[in-house]
């Protein structure tokens, strides 16, 4: 008997706000500040504590921050930037920005990661900085590349914008890079709608993201090269406005001290998609690297096309029949256009086009409820029975 399709599309990730998130945001707009007001270095505050960094900077969403860090690194024209081209856009947007140069590294077929050893192939002497994506909330392996950023001058930005809350070698993502990237999306592990922080443990790079999100304006007495009276600011460096307002902030604060719970309950429901999948055969389960500890931002499943006719692409159909809000995370940056049509080409990065020729995100939030986890353990189940004996 085949489980009956659900009625409303579970989708792959999804916020929990409850009454006291809205508390926090509604309090604010009853006082004096909804923008530059106290919200935001409160929230600064939780998560620089939160990740072991010093200083945290909030945006106004996650892209601007990493702008902002490929800005406070210095990056421009002529300067390389290697990074992974399984990730979302921004990883790489950044660095065009800021008129530099993305430079792609091919992935680990075990982690999804950027490969440590195609990131140091790819150094040449206008290599700038590093940016590792930790994708699905799993650490890329930031021993390695924070090694090579030390022994080779490099800048190391990392992209965590799906690991909020995991570890690598023991210590939390914000505490290994030069500059970390959190993202608060509504699909990350906590929300401020949009929204996005740099964490960071350098004093010259927090004044530089803080100059960067106002217009490149400063008031530090310091650093004026004149002072008209007390009204006097200047603007040194060209910034922009990428300024996130109080009520975000209020929001993010309340939901940080609900970040452990979330991301307990996504290790609970990607263990049982493990579990369920693993003897499955032309499945493959996420591998986990033994010093990674993921926050389990996604749950990748593969379908090998060998064994399971029609492969992930009839998988995606079909489970979307089931009304399951199934993705792709993602389609290689060097394949889209824009990049294409600057040089990049698919013939560079064998891995990472056996990947995305496989992958397939299965729905994975905190709000999921255990029928959920059920409802989509059968439909995949099934799909794979209907694609594996087809052709028997
Ligand atoms: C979400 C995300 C970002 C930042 O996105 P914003 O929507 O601008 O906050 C950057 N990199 C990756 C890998 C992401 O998933």
């Amino acid at each position: 008997m085949t489980t009956s399709k659900r009625e409303t599309l579970l989708p792959y990730g999804k916020q929990s706000i409850d009454e006291d998130d809205i508390q926090a945001v509604v309090s604010v707009l009853r006082s004096d500040y909804i923008t530059q007001g106290p919200a935001i270095e409160r929230f600064e505050r939780k998560i620089a504590d939160y990740v072991g960094a010093k200083y945290a900077v909030a945006f106004c969403n996650g892209t601007a921050a990493l702008h902002g860090a490929c800005y406070a690194a210095g990056i421009g024209p002529g300067d390389e930037v290697i990074t992974t081209p399984v990730t979302f856009l921004a990883s790489s947007n950044c660095v065009l920005y800021q008129g530099g140069t993305p430079v792609f590294a091919d992935i680990d077929p075990d982690t999804y990661n950027m490969d440590p050893d195609a990131a140091e192939k790819a150094i040449t002497s206008r290599t700038k900085a590093i940016i590792p994506v930790d994708l699905t909330g799993q650490p890329a392996e930031m021993e390695r590349f924070s090694m090579l950023a030390r022994d080779r001058g490099l800048v190391l930005i990392e992209d965590a914008a799906h690991s909020l809350g995991a570890s690598y070698a023991g210590r939390k993502v914000g505490a290994w890079a030069d500059m970390t990237m959190f993202s608060f999306h509504p699909v990350k592990h906590v929300t401020t709608g949009e929204g996005g922080v740099i964490a960071t443990d350098s004093e010259e790079y927090r004044d530089r993201l803080q100059a960067f999100r106002s217009h490149g304006t400063t008031r530090d007495p310091e650093k004026l090269t004149r002072c008209d009276g007390p009204w006097y600011y200047e603007m040194q460096e060209l910034g922009y406005n990428y300024r996130m307002t109080d009520l975000q902030a209020a929001l993010g604060a309340s939901q940080m001290g609900k970040l452990d719970r979330f991301v307990e309950r996504r290790r609970e429901i990607a263990q049982a998609y493990t579990a369920a999948f693993r003897d499955i055969p032309g499945l493959i389960v996420p591998k986990q690297h033994a010093a990674a500890e993921s926050s389990w931002h996604l749950y990748v499943l593969r379908w090998d096309g060998e064994v399971l006719e029609g492969g992930r692409d009839r998988a995606f159909a079909e489970l979307r029949d089931r009304n399951l809000g199934v993705q792709v995370h993602y389609i290689p940056i060097y394949r889209q256009p824009y990049y294409s049509e600057r040089g990049y080409s698919e013939q560079a990065y064998p891995e990472s086009e056996r990947y995305y020729r496989t992958a397939l995100s299965l729905p994975i939030f905190p709000a999921m409820s255990n029928d959920d986890v059920e409802y989509v353990v059968r439909s995949v189940r099934e799909t794979a029975v209907l694609l594996g004996t087809l052709d028997k």
